[in-house]
């Protein structure tokens, strides 16, 4: 049993895992997720079924990568997600082995703007040159392919993205495999049109003004 405050944490993990394999997102133990609380961050075990996971089950270490909890040995993408926290304002962090997005990574080197909805990542989706799994290699080809973005994808590998919570990153990995998924079907059928800088500059701009609209409080009543 653990002995830390972080259940919230460790439950959402768990219940999280289980929504990868149900939406088809990675298979048996494949992929991993993490959240960081404060300077710690709470990770999942490494060879662990996802459907045989507990909340007991998922790891504790530190920003430098001490190990501070857990039972198991945490995830081998640890060392990824950790440079994920050190570079960005990441809460969380979602790591796939998504189909769509595996396929995409093996013939392009970027998700183009096939749909207006990848503003919400950034951008133009990059796809960080091929490094064995579990490498510094590999977490610091991943740092630099999510510059700017909150999104990327990993060569004959998986994808990865962040967000302020675990359901914003896993959204985000959801949104991803949805988009290359459409760039397939688009390319099925000939050569799609991307949208250009200026188009979609145009999308961040009325999403930005319309979340601002949504947080300002309402003078005219309700
Ligand atoms: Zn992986």
């Amino acid at each position: 049993m653990y002995r830390d405050d972080h259940g919230g944490h460790r439950e959402r993990l768990v219940s999280y895992c289980n929504r990868l394999l149900d939406d088809g997102l990675a298979v048996g133990s494949a992929g991993n997720m993490s959240v960081r609380a404060g300077d710690e961050v709470l990770i999942t075990p490494s060879g662990v079924p996802y459907r045989d996971m507990s909340a007991a089950d998922i790891c504790v270490v530190g920003l430098d990568g001490t190990v501070r909890g857990g039972t198991s040995e945490p995830s081998s993408e640890t060392p990824m997600h950790l440079a994920v926290y050190a570079a960005t304002r990441a809460r969380a962090v979602v790591h796939t082995h998504s189909p769509e997005v595996i396929a995409l990574s093996a013939v392009c080197d970027e998700l183009p703007a096939i749909h207006y909805a990848i503003a919400g990542l950034g951008g133009p989706v990059r796809v960080a040159r091929y490094t064995r799994f579990g490498s510094e290699g590999l977490a610091a080809a991943a740092k630099t392919a999510l510059d700017g973005r909150s999104a990327a994808i990993l060569q004959n590998h998986g994808a990865i993205s962040y967000g302020a919570t675990l359901a914003e990153a896993y959204d985000r990995a959801l949104l991803l495999e949805w988009l290359a998924q459409v760039h397939r079907l688009a390319c099925s059928r000939g050569e799609p049109r991307i949208l250009t800088d200026a188009e979609l500059a145009e999308v961040t701009a009325e999403l930005r003004r319309r979340r601002y609209g949504e947080a300002r409080p309402r003078k005219d009543g309700p």
